[in-house]
C-alpha cells in the first residue's frame, strides 16, 4: 500500500524501512507536519502515517479525504491530535500503536526524577567549565518518600513498581482503578486532593482528555506539599504551564520535569539552535535551574522504535487485506 509519512525524521525512515522488508509497502517520507495546507503531500496515497504533533483536525482530514486517503495510521499511542468525530463522519479509519515499550516512558520519568533530585544536569555543566564545587548540589534520598501517580494504565503501573523498588510509598489516582494491581503491589488508590496533599513527587501518566486538560492548575498546585516535584511525560496540556511557573517562582514547586509541553508542536523535534524562540513560557522555564526539559523523547528507545514500526506496518497490512483491526480507534 502507498503510505505518506508526515513529520518523518531520519530515525523514522531507518526503523520503518528496516521493518518494511517484511511488509513491502510503498513508503514516502515528508519532514513536514500534517496540516490542511500540507495534506497535499499525500496525493496518490490511500494511507498516511502521523506522529504526535501532526494536526489531523477537521480541515486536514477533509483535505486528505478529498484526495482519496482512507487510512490514518498513527505511529503513537495518544490520539488527542485527531478529530475522531470528523474522521468517522468522513469514513476514515484510524489505527494506532496502543503500546510500545511502556518501560521506555516509565524509565524516562524515573531518569527525570533522579536528575532533578541529585542535580546531575547542573553537575555536568559545572564540571565542563572546571567547577568542582558541591555548593547548591545537595539532593534528597528517594527511599521513604511518597510518590503520587496520576493514571495507572500500562505506563503508570510500571512507573509505580519502579518507585516501589526504590523504597518509595506510592499513592495512585485513577477514575478506573485496577484493584488487582493495587493489591498485588500494596498500593493505595486515593482521590486527587489526597494524592496532591500526601506526595513529595507527582508523576502524570493519564491521557489528555476534556477531563484531564490542565489537571495540574493553580488550584491543584495550591493543594500540594511545599517543594513538590512534578513530572510530566504524558501530554503537555495536562499542565497549566503558567500556574506551574508561578509555583516555581514562589518556590511552592521545587522541581519540574517535562518531556511534553502544551505548545510543543512549534518547538519539539526540531533543531532551533540560533533561532529566536517566540514562546515566552518555554524560555521562562528554560531559565530555572530546577526545571528539566526534554523534547518528547521518553518513548525514544531502540525497542520502542522497532515495536512502533512493526505494529504500524502490520496495522496498514491488516487494513489493506480487510483483516480485523485490533488497534482501530473509534469515538467513544
Ligand atoms: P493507558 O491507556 O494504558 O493508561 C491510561 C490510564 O489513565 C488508564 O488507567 C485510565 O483509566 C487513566 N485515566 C483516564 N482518565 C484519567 C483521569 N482523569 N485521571 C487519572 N487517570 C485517568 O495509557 P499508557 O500507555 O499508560 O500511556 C499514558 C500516557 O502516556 C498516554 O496517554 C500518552 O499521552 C503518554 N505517552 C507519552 C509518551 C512520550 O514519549 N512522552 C509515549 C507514550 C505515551
Amino acid at each position: 500500500m502507498k503510505v505518506a509519512f508526515f513529520s518523518a525524521k531520519s530515525y523514522d525512515r531507518d526503523f520503518m524501512n528496516s521493518a518494511n522488508e517484511s511488509f513491502n509497502h510503498e513508503l514516502s517520507y515528508h519532514d513536514t507536519a500534517l496540516s490542511a495546507r500540507t495534506a497535499i503531500l499525500a496525493q496518490d496515497c490511500p494511507a498516511v502515517c502521523l506522529f504526535v504533533n501532526d494536526t489531523a483536525d477537521a480541515p486536514a482530514l477533509e483535505q486528505l479525504h478529498e484526495q482519496g486517503v482512507e487510512l490514518i495510521a498513527l505511529r503513537s499511542a495518544g490520539f488527542n491530535n485527531v478529530d475522531l468525530d470528523r474522521a468517522q463522519e468522513l469514513g476514515l479509519t484510524v489505527v494506532r500503536v496502543p503500546a510500545y515499550s511502556p518501560h521506555a516512558v516509565a524509565e524516562h520519568a524515573l531518569a527525570m526524577i533522579l536528575t532533578l533530585n541529585r542535580k546531575t544536569h547542573l553537575a555536568y555543566q559545572r564540571i565542563q567549565s572546571g567547577n568542582f564545587s558541591l555548593e547548591r548540589l545537595m539532593g534528597f534520598e528517594l527511599h521513604g518518600k511518597t510518590v503520587g501517580v496520576i493514571g495507572s494504565g500500562k505506563i503508570g503501573q510500571l512507573f509505580a513498581r519502579k518507585m516501589r523498588g526504590l523504597g518509595c510509598s506510592v499513592r495512585v489516582y485513577d477514575p478506573h482503578p485496577d484493584e488487582s494491581f493495587g493489591q498485588e503491589e500494596g498500593i493505595t488508590y486515593v482521590d486527587q486532593p489526597t494524592l496532591f496533599a500526601e506526595s513529595a513527587i507527582i508523576s502524570l501518566h493519564c491521557p489528555l482528555t476534556k477531563e484531564t486538560h490542565h489537571i495540574i492548575d493553580a488550584k491543584a498546585v495550591e493543594q500540594m506539599q511545599d517543594n513538590v516535584m512534578l513530572i510530566n511525560t504524558s501530554r503537555g496540556a495536562l499542565v497549566d504551564t503558567q500556574a506551574v511557573i508561578q509555583g516555581l517562582k514562589s518556590q511552592k514547586v521545587g522541581y519540574f520535569g517535562l518531556d511534553v509541553y502544551e505548545q510543543e508542536e512549534n518547538l519539539f523535534f526540531e533543531d532551533l539552535s540560533g533561532a529566536i524562540i517566540q514562546d515566552d513560557q518555554i524560555t521562562r522555564l528554560m531559565t530555572f535551574p530546577n526545571v528539566l526539559i526534554t523534547s518528547h523523547q521518553a518513548f525514544f528507545t531502540e525497542q520502542a522504535m522497532r515495536q512502533i514500526a512493526d505494529t504500524t506496518l502490520q496495522n496498514i497490512t491488516d487494513f489493506e487485506r480487510g483483516n480485523p483491526l485490533e488497534n482501530r480507534i473509534e469515538r467513544s
